[in-house]
């Protein structure tokens, strides 16, 4: 007969294999025959030795023993059956009926007993019952381990996820999550059970995860995900990023949900989620997006991001009506260092120049560097222009101060241009071109300093062309004008000085002033020819009026930058005055603060070797460069004069006004002579007076005039000094 393989359990009884031993061969065949007519599987065994033996080599579901046979009884045989066959049941058939032999023969594992001699029927009913009742066993055992198995295969699945995988009660308090959450974020599993969720969210996002729960709209076929941080544990390591889906169990969904939940008392399954590690991805996305909006070297806002910042700016300034400034800042001499000393001391210089620049601004403006030593300035929402030159004033100051690079210490300057919103463009990109320019005019008129953008520095490539060409043909046809503006002393309103200021006598475009052309003329250098017509018709004219009487009389000219920085300055200067016959005591030259601090070295030497020969020396516009003042002491300067934006400020009653009054403390302090420029009401004359500051000039007095306007004042005064 086949049978079947060994573990299958036997639920036909009738197909059942039986062992049956005794040692009187009568007996056993009676049995056996007995038992074959039933259809069972039967092996005879005679005695205890061979029964062992044939346990030993085959499968059997049932074992009937005789308990006293020689050699090995049948307690012998059932210890042999439970070692090797664990799985197959034992009847005894004993003709033994002592209580103590039955209650051990069923101790040592015995299912049933009969007794010898027995009656057939009950025999088989006994067998059968014991046949039935192992394959129920069985099949138990066996169901428990096919769960055992498919829970085992389950908890491998979920707790190898690479995502975190949880269920949540009503109320977000964890009933089961993965253990993957022990090695993503340090937490115990089964710690966690029972907790809120909320436990394990980063602070910032509490808010956002409740929120998304209580969302009725999610279902398991429209999940919710989202994205938030979740705290760490036990490291030192940040909060990690992870993408959240979940949505609200369901009889259908999950249909043992009911059955899971009876089990865990108290809390319900109602939300299954997981949770994906997207830390690396985030991190990945957040750098390539700084990338894309700041400069990786000084960490500021690159181009892309000031342009969004302005535009933004200049939406609320509109519907604020407010103002707002805009600035181009581009370092001085930077290229010099970053050539000499290298590229690398180059970014450290940047650095440590943004560093600096930082500390200046607010927390509302945004500096952005735009591309090499070119940083922009955005300043949203201030009230007037003097708010913008204070910071930029500010922005100057605190560059100047020496660098320590390595062991070499650098001076670099900025130069600023400054567009304002609206006068200066509406537009982003008008503002930034303005600003732009207006950096260029600093740049050409001597750097460190900051100038406001103002219409008549944007003149075309074509328009530009065209001017310079007229410009090289005006100097060729003597087109330009001297003017002269008197400089008064205010105790007696006589003049002593004039201040020569140049005109162009377009013969098309008329009248043209200095700022129409002169930024052209220092671009294109024609300012040193320039120059040298000024000096020469000035001088030739002031001297007649010297000649004639006014033997004190002063003359002042302007020097431009690119004049003084030539390497030939002083030479020229004083070869043109020897060609003029002029008395070098009767000349006074006016440069400004940024000249001197651009290259303090060799302008000390020249204005040195010109004081020597009894030149003059003012400082103009001064208070609106360096405030430092420290190389006044060092230097041979006569003059300041006050620029007329304090001036301007006395009449307004602001909070400038009281930089003139230390002005003129300080200009007496250091025995310098000190004129005021731009004076044009009786308010402000008596203001300065007041300080006893006497020397003035301004429309109050006269703006500048051409020559024989000058001539017929001298004329009367000199009338009025005889009578
Ligand atoms: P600056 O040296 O500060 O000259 C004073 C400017 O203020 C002159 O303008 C003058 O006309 C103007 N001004 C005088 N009094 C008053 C007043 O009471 N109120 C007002 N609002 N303005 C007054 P200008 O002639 O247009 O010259 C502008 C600038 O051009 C000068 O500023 C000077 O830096 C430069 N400049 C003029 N001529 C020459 C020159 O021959 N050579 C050089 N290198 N620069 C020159
Ligand atoms: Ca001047
Ligand atoms: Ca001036």
């Amino acid at each position: 007969m086949t049978r079947e393989p060994i573990h299958s359990p036997v639920t036909d009884t009738t197909l059942a294999r039986i062992l049956v031993a005794d040692d009187d061969p009568r007996l056993l065949k009676s049995l056996a025959s007995l038992l074959e007519q039933q259809g069972y599987c039967v092996t005879s065994a005679l005695g205890g030795k061979d029964a062992c033996s044939k346990l030993s080599t085959q499968i059997f579901d049932l074992a009937m023993l005789d308990l006293k046979m020689p050699e090995l009884d049948g307690f012998e045989v059932m210890a042999h059956a439970a070692a090797v066959q664990p799985k197959c049941g034992v009847i005894v058939v004993s003709g033994e009926s002592s209580f103590s032999a039955v209650s051990r023969a069923l101790r040592s594992g015995a299912q049933d007993y009969i007794k010898k001699p027995f009656d057939p029927d009950e025999m088989l009913t006994t067998l059968e019952a014991a046949l039935g009742k192992q394959s129920l066993v069985r099949a138990h055992a066996d169901v428990q381990q096919r769960l055992e198995k498919s829970e085992a295969l389950h908890r491998y699945i979920v707790n190898s996820s690479p995502d975190i995988v949880f269920m949540l009660d009503g109320r977000g308090r964890f009933c089961f999550i993965n253990s993957k959450i022990e090695s993503l974020l340090g937490y115990d599993s089964e710690e966690l059970d029972g907790k809120h969720f909320r436990h394990i969210l980063d602070e910032h996002d509490v808010a956002r995860g409740s929120y998304a729960l209580r969302d009725p709209s999610i279902t398991a076929e429209n999940p919710r995900t989202i994205e938030v941080r979740l705290k760490t544990r036990g490291s030192q390591k940040a909060n990690r990023y992870f993408e959240i889906t979940a949505f609200p169990v369901d009889n259908e969904s999950w249909p043992l949900a009911a059955d899971f939940n009876a089990r865990t008392p108290g809390r319900k399954a109602r939300f299954y989620g997981t949770a994906r590690d997207v830390t690396e991805r985030k991190e990945a996305e957040a750098f390539i997006n700084f990338q894309a909006y700041h400069d990786l070297l000084t960490r500021l806002p690159n181009r892309a991001l000031f342009t969004d910042r302005l535009n933004l700016a200049i939406t609320q300034a509109r519907r604020n009506k407010q103002k707002l400034a805009v600035m181009f800042l581009d370092l001085d001499r930077f290229k010099v260092i970053n050539d000499t000393l290298g590229h690398a001391m180059g970014d450290l210089l940047l650095q440590a120049v943004t560093q600096r620049l930082e500390g200046c601004i607010r927390k509302g403006d945004t500096l952005s560097r735009f591309g090499g030593d070119e940083f922009t300035l955005l300043l949203p929402a201030i009230n007037n222009n003097d708010d913008a030159r204070r910071i930029a004033k500010k922005l100057i100051d605190a560059i100047k101060a020496p660098f320590q690079l390595g062991e070499h210490e650098v001076f670099v300057g900025v130069s600023i241009g400054i567009a304002m919103y609206p006068e200066a463009g509406t537009s982003l990109d008008q503002l930034i071109q303005n600003a732009d320019i207006a950096m260029y005019h600093v740049k050409a008129q001597g750097k460190d300093s900051y100038r406001f953008y103002s219409e008549s520095m944007s003149i075309d490539t074509a328009n530009r062309l065209s001017l310079e060409r007229d410009l090289r043909q005006a100097l060729e046809n003597n087109e330009l004008r001297v003017y002269y503006q008197p400089q008064v002393c205010a105790k007696n309103g006589r003049i002593v000085g004039l201040e020569a200021l140049v005109r162009w006598q377009h013969p098309e475009r008329g009248l043209l002033y200095p700022r129409d052309f002169l930024p052209l003329a220092e671009e294109t250098k024609l300012i040193v020819g320039l120059s040298e017509q000024v000096l020469a018709q000035a001088c030739r004219q002031v001297n007649e009026w010297i000649l004639d009487g006014n033997k004190d009389l002063r003359l002042a000219v302007n020097l431009s930058p690119v004049q003084v920085e030539h390497p030939r300055f002083v030479e020229n200067l004083v070869r043109q005055l020897k060609n003029e016959g002029f008395p070098a005591g009767n000349l006074e030259i006016e440069i400004t603060e940024n000249v001197i601090m651009n290259d303090l070295e060799q302008i000390s030497q020249k204005l040195r070797e010109l004081a020597d020969l009894g030149v003059r020396i003012a400082i103009d516009d001064f208070g609106t460069g360096y405030s430092s003042l420290n190389y006044l002491h060092h230097l041979p300067i006569h003059t300041l004069k006050v620029d007329q934006s304090f001036v301007r400020a006395i009449r307004n009653g602001e909070d400038d006004a009281c930089i003139v009054d230390a002005i003129v403390a300080m200009a007496h302090g250091l025995k310098l002579d000190i004129i005021a420029e731009g004076v044009e009401t009786d308010a402000q004359l008596a203001y300065l007076r007041g300080l006893g500051c006497h020397q003035v000039q301004g429309f109050f007095y006269g703006p500048a005039q051409p020559a024989e306007a000058i001539a017929r004042m001298l004329d009367w005064q000199q009338l009025k000094a005889m009578v």
